[in-house]
């Protein structure tokens, strides 16, 4: 392990909006932040191809396009970007209190500041037709690219709260919602279900599930198999929507910060404060609701004005302790 410390005022973990929107901010209020970027440089949006509600871009923009100009105009007010990952953390409890990171298990660092921005993942059903048509029809994402599906029939897997959620908002737009459900039964609360249950162009399918996601290079069907009859049957659809949860990346935080039952991190009201001072959590870390890259980006603004904050706050106290 390697001896050297390294002090960061600003420490960001994560490439995404929220991350690069905080290091946009953090820089041009000169906290000289320093970014790591994780395994997925770019987040999320580097594996969509085609991001159509980020305002700003009235054509549209590549998924990756869009993160490598957030990065170059992070970089353009002075943030560092560095490639790794943060392996672990001993997050201080004072006020004013040093943080100790440690990045690929060798490169010290302490920060003064923290702000986390390592999203979440999508789950997938890891099934090799649904993983080679991402992008192709498979989506995560029903707010994000139920809109090509306009006019068109759709599947959607999962039976909780956002499943329910992501089904009305696609029958919204699309002229059939095929609803693929696991058990007898939904997870969802009894309002969601009805609602659901109410809409007509839904069809629920209760003991369901996706056998094969058919399709070369884009998706062309479902077909599905009935886990009490073993029945097989193919459902003509153009798009398939994954909604069985996503996962917080924030296990490296576990025992340290405040988090729900699932690990999303919680935050107080109106503010991205944690529960250690100095440390801020932006994005799809502390959001299981929104989930959108400019509700990530607005709260990586917020998190870099809020470290600015408790920056000069910590600041004020040692000048008059002096
Ligand atoms: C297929 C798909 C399409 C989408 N399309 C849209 C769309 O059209 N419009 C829209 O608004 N939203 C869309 N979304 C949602 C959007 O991508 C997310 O809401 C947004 O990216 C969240 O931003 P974030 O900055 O919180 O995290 P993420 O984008 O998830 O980025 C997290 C970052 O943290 C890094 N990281 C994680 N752990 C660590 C660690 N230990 N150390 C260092 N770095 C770490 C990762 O490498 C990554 O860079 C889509 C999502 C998907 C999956």
């Amino acid at each position: 392990m390697s001896e050297q410390v390294e002090r960061i005022k600003t420490l960001i973990i994560g490439s995404g909006p929220a991350g690069y929107t905080a290091a946009i901010y953090a820089s041009r209020a000169d906290l000289k932040p320093v970014l790591y970027t994780g395994m997925e440089p770019g987040g999320q949006l580097t594996t969509t191809t085609e991001v159509d509600n980020f305002p700003g871009y009235p054509e549209g923009i590549d998924g990756p396009a869009m993160m490598m100009q957030l990065q170059q105009q992070a970089e353009r007010f002075g943030t560092q970007v560095r490639i790794g990952m943060v392996t672990a953390v001993e997050l201080s409890d004072e006020v004013g209190g040093i943080h100790k990171i440690t990045v690929d298990d060798s490169i010290q660092l302490e920060a003064e500041t923290v702000i986390i921005s390592t999203g979440a993942s999508a789950k997938y059903l890891n099934i090799p037709s649904e993983q080679r048509l991402r992008g192709g029809g498979v989506s995560a994402c029903a707010v994000c690219d139920g809109f090509f599906y306009k006019g068109q029939d759709v599947a959607i897997v999962g039976a909780g709260d956002t499943a329910a959620e992501e089904a009305s908002y696609l029958a919204n737009i699309c002229t059939k919602v095929t609803m693929l459900v696991r058990k007898d039964y939904m997870r969802a609360s009894k309002a969601m279900q009805h609602r659901v249950n109410s809409i007509d162009n839904i069809e629920i399918r209760y003991n369901t599930e996706v056998d094969e996601v058919l399709g070369d290079q884009v998706v062309e069907g479902v077909r599905v198999v009935n886990n009490e009859t073993g029945e097989k049957e193919e459902i003509p659809v153009t798009g398939l929507f994954i909604a069985i949860g996503h996962k917080p990346n924030t296990d490296v935080f576990k025992g340290q910060l405040d988090m729900d039952e699932t690990g999303y991190i919680i935050t107080q009201p109106k503010s991205t404060k944690t529960n250690k001072p100095g440390v801020f959590a932006s994005g799809d870390a502390q959001d299981k609701i929104y989930r959108q890259a400019v509700t990530a980006a607005g709260t990586g603004c917020m998190a870099a004005l809020d470290a600015e904050r408790y920056l000069a706050s910590v600041e004020s106290k040692e000048m008059l302790a002096s």
